[in-house]
């Protein structure tokens, strides 16, 4: 039976805080917090509705560590699970270290002034939290998160070296708006507008952002929802895999974009509407992203009209015994059976579920250790068993198909 305390009532923490409340064996007490008290009391009143379970809520503000950490010790939780903004990582890592608290997340640190993601900032505390005897878990959604846990099953069941990885993410719903992000907008065009890298060979290759007409792109053929075209992206889990799979020759992201989704991404970006610095405007400083996340819909809300399906997985390719073998491995997932259990779109219950999974892991003992840890560095077995049972089942497959050189 454990305690835990949710940080962040968006999109994504909706979904957590009701597989939480699914799965009253290991979480016997759920506490969310989040800076807008009102969105808690909205989530706590489905939870309610949707499975009869009670939980707490608090307003906090995850900037400021003193009253995060007094917040924690209040609340004396076994985990913090981190499902606010990257931009929160740092304090709610520094709170649980105050507070002798386990941590996990389901993306890196970002600084707010600068659109650049990496994971040296905290990787950094690993050796604060082994001091401490305390465990932060890093990048346990899908991509990053069942993305590593497929590639560490591969490692350990399918290939004794994995020499490529491609992980290839599609969204194949339409949820009705001209224009919408799946989830933060402000985080998602931020990370989108990039310029896009991939390793290989012991090296970061630099390719054209997808917004270029350069951009590297392909037709892919989906299981279940058949060819989508395909552009080269960075991607955090890129990083951590390619550190960490001994013997990787190249490792790369694709994500579907459809071209209406491109045309408005690049006119907006044309007219600045992406800027993340501050504009002066009639006397006051506004921020572009910022303005233009509240115009968009919120991805929280998209579910009601969501239809169709996510296929997210991983190619990889590689030797077993002297012979090359190459798998694919996939969940597919539907926009409208995700609303239906739990009030959300697919992305952001694929982001949901494996963060409850890594959580369940951690409170119940599976996962164990002291440091800060990518989930690919921990026992895949039984997330990959619990995958199917909280609703993301995978299939596994020999890959047949082609993939660009
Ligand atoms: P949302 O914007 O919907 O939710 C974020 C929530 O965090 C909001 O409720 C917001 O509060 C709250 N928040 C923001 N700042 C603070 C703060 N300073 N203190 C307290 N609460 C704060 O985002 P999503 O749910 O779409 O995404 C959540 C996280 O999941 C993001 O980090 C995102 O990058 C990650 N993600 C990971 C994926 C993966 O597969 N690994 C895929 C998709 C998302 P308020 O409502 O008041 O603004």
């Amino acid at each position: 039976m454990g305690k835990i305390l949710i940080i962040g009532a968006g999109g994504v923490g909706r979904v957590v805080v009701q597989k939480c409340a699914q799965n009253s064996e290991v979480f016997n007490e759920i506490t969310l917090a989040s800076r807008t008290l009102e969105k808690c009391e909205q989530v706590r009143k489905d939870v309610k509705k949707r499975t009869g379970k009670d939980i707490n809520v608090a307003a906090v503000n995850a900037d400021n560590v003193r009253e995060l950490t007094a917040l924690i010790k209040k609340v004396k939780p076994d985990l913090v699970l981190n499902v606010a903004l990257p931009y929160q990582d740092l304090s709610i890592m520094e709170a649980c270290l105050a507070a002798g608290v386990n941590y996990l997340d389901t993306a890196n640190y970002e600084p707010p002034d600068e659109a650049h993601f990496e994971y040296s900032w905290q990787w950094a505390y690993k050796e604060k939290f082994r001091k401490r005897g305390l465990m932060a878990v890093l990048g346990c959604g899908f991509d990053p998160g069942v993305s590593n846990i497929f590639t560490a099953y591969a490692q350990k069941h399918l290939l004794d070296r994995i020499n490529y990885i491609d992980i290839l993410d599609c969204n194949a719903g339409s949820h009705g708006h001209p224009f919408a992000t799946n989830f933060n907008p402000e985080i998602n065009i931020r990370e989108v507008t990039q310029v896009v890298r991939h390793w290989k060979n012991g090296k970061w290759i630099k390719t054209p952002a997808i917004l270029d007409q350069k951009s590297v792109h392909f037709s892919f053929n989906y299981p279940v929802v058949g060819n989508k075209e395909s552009y080269l992206l960075y991607h955090e889990e890129l990083e951590s895999l390619a550190k960490n799979i001994k013997g990787l020759k190249r490792i790369r992201f694709w994500m579907t974009f459809s071209e209406n989704y491109i045309n408005h991404l690049r006119v907006l970006q044309n007219v600045g509407m992406t800027r993340i610095d501050d504009v002066d405007y009639e006397g006051k400083k506004v921020v572009p992203i910022r303005f233009l996340k509240a115009l968009l819909p919120d991805p929280a809300k998209l579910g009601s009209n969501y239809t169709g399906k996510t296929v997210i997985g991983n190619v990889m390719s590689g030797t077993k015994d002297g012979k090359k073998r190459s798998y694919y491995i996939y969940n597919v997932c539907d926009h409208a059976e995700s609303f239906k259990e739990v009030g959300a779109q697919a992305i952001s219950y694929t982001t949901g579920v494996p963060a409850m999974i890594g959580a369940m892991l951690m409170v119940n003992g599976t996962w164990k250790g002291k440091g800060v840890f990518n989930v690919e560095e921990l026992d895949p077995d039984p997330f990959m068993a619990a995958l199917n049972k909280w609703g993301l089942p995978w299939k596994q497959a020999e890959f047949k198909g082609k993939l660009p050189e």
